[in-house]
């Protein structure tokens, strides 16, 4: 695997692109191939500081692509951004909400990076806790509905 680009030295976003050249079959599904296009735009905000990317993002971006024909892609997203918010110390396993620093309840909301917070002190749409903090320990979809990653999918969508 060879993600070399020339004249693009250390640029995250061409070297991603440069996957398309490995020829997945799902470079020819519209819808698979616009999902593909909003989850490594993503990439490039978060990374454009990065004195040199490390492989850990090339690596989780090529698992993905390999499983994006497979099975649902949001799926695939939210199972990737938990990785990388591991991989980067940043889950916020915490049962407290961010906003007013009180306990959260049976049900949380998720703010930008999935940090909890009271679905009050968000006014937003809810998870049960007890999945979230599952999804955090798994790294798994699998025991969430597909509205539950739909949720999750829009707050990974907001930003890294
Ligand atoms: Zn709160």
């Amino acid at each position: 695997m060879d993600f070399e680009v020339d004249g693009e030295d250390g640029r995250f976003l061409p070297r991603i692109r440069s996957l398309s050249h490995i020829g997945f079959p799902w470079l020819f599904d519209r819808n698979k191939l616009m999902l593909w296009h909003n989850f490594i735009r993503l990439f490039e905000p978060h990374l454009k500081d990065a004195e040199e990317i490390e492989h850990f993002y090339f690596d989780l971006l090529l698992n993905a692509a390999k499983r994006w024909n497979r099975q649902n892609p949001k799926r695939i997203v939210c199972e990737s951004y938990i990785r990388l918010l591991e991989y980067e110390g940043r889950i916020h396993h915490d049962e407290h909400c961010y906003i007013c620093e009180t306990p959260v309840g049976e049900h949380i909301s998720l703010m930008q990076s999935l940090i909890p917070a009271h679905p009050e002190c968000l006014y937003g749409t809810s998870l049960p806790k007890e999945k979230v903090f599952e999804f955090f320990e798994s790294k798994k979809t699998i025991f969430l509905e597909d509205d539950e990653v739909e949720y999750l999918y829009g707050i990974v969508m907001k930003g890294f």
